[in-house]
């Protein structure tokens, strides 16, 4: 709506015919004062101003006007009897368009610019409408975010809290089964039930202990035991624990590691024994896997799992070593939390090694790490 001030009704009613005739809705003031109080309280696409008026003059008015957050920005054309000194004009009002027109006034003059003022405040509204709109998508993705990251840490102290309340119950169950296991002798169906329920036992304690290890990674806390130590030693021990374990298997060892290595022999033994049983897992068709052992050109142990099960695609294997991250199309079929990777690629990283994998839907996988072999602390 364009407002227009003037002290003269017969000014008034022209100004108002031409806009009219154009389409631009319009509002008419009487006196400074009347257009204030309506400025306050409606919205102007622009203000059509005469500078000769009793009471306040156009210029006070424009000056009123700059003071008020809802009036600074509407476009005034000003209407003078002479043309006036534009610095004057534009005084107290440094935002918004300022024009004027001189008397008499040619309506083609008038017309053109109140068309581009209005052309401009529609623009301008609409970039209003569109900065409110991207302030409000951009208010609410923080507050998602927000609310994730709240979630996630929360995540985090509950597994925290968790895995340690369960730990303490699961470890003196475990001892009881152990002991019921043992004193029951030679074969039988008792014995069998036990040795089940033990299986399972083991099977929450590797559970309960990987997400107390998410725990400890998170908060920095996961500790190092390292030290020279033989790696065929645990190599075959943990190869004997996995046949022992899915006698279906075939564990098949090529190369061997006779080497002294320095590191966390029991962490570096929980990153084999997950890669294996990772392999035999993700393997329900082919019951061979293998291990293969060598030493590398920078003077590194190379050690490769191999097995011939559903395999990874191109694109989910770079994801594959992230937190509780799963294939999703074998999430189902497969149990398990999807942290087991993840820790193994912290441990792995803490002995300034490197992992990775290669596979082929359908064709298998080879699960890799390494680990530098001139790491040897100053002793
Ligand atoms: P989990 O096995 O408990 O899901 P992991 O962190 O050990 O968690 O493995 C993450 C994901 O990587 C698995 O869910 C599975 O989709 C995929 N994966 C791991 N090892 C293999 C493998 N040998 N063959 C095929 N997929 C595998």
């Amino acid at each position: 709506m364009v407002l227009i001030v003037d002290d003269k009704s017969e000014n008034i009613f022209s100004l108002k015919t031409i806009l009219e005739l154009h389409s631009f809705p319009t509002d008419t003031a009487l006196s400074g004062e009347e257009a204030l109080k309506k400025i306050l309280k409606n919205s102007y696409a622009l203000i059509i101003l005469d500078v000769q008026m009793p009471g306040m003059d156009g210029f006070e008015v424009a000056e009123a006007i700059s003071g008020y957050s809802k009036g600074r920005d509407i476009p005034i054309i000003f209407l003078s009897a002479a043309n006036t000194d534009k610095k004057f004009i534009t005084k107290g009002y440094t935002s918004g368009g300022i024009d004027y027109i001189t008397k008499p006034i040619d309506p083609d003059i008038l017309l053109l610019k109140v068309k581009t003022f209005y052309r401009l405040y529609e623009q301008n509204r609409e970039l209003n409408r569109i900065q409110a709109d991207l302030r409000s998508e951009i208010e609410f993705r923080k507050k998602v975010e927000d609310e994730l990251q709240e979630a996630m840490k929360n995540k985090d102290e509950f597994i925290s809290i968790a895995s340690h309340e369960l730990k303490t119950p699961l470890t003196t169950i475990k001892a009881y089964v152990q002991l019921l296991d043992r004193s029951i002798a030679g074969p039988g169906s008792n014995k069998m039930f036990v040795e089940r329920a033990l299986v399972q036992v083991n099977k929450l304690d590797s559970l309960i202990m990987d997400l107390l290890d998410i725990s400890r990674i998170e908060s920095g806390k996961l500790k190092f035991n390292k030290k020279v130590f033989n790696f065929e030693g645990m190599l075959s021990n943990a190869a004997e624990t996995i046949r022992q374990t899915y006698p279906d298997y075939r564990i098949i060892r090529k190369g061997q590691a006779s080497i002294g290595v320095f590191g966390d022999e029991m962490r570096l033994e929980q990153v084999i024994i997950n890669y294996l049983t990772n392999a035999v897992k993700y393997s329900p068709d082919n019951k061979e896997v293998y291990i293969e052992t060598s030493i590398g050109p920078d003077n590194n142990l190379i050690v490769l799992i191999r097995d011939f099960g559903i395999g990874i695609s191109k694109d989910q294997q770079s994801d594959i070593f992230s937190k509780f991250y799963r294939v999703e199309e074998s999430a189902n079929q497969f149990q398990g939390l999807g942290i087991g990777l993840y820790i193994c690629a912290e441990i792995i990283r803490r002995h300034d090694g490197q992992y990775g994998v290669e596979s082929e839907p359908g064709k298998g996988s080879t699960f890799y790490f390494s680990i530098p072999l001139n790491n040897y602390p100053n002793l």
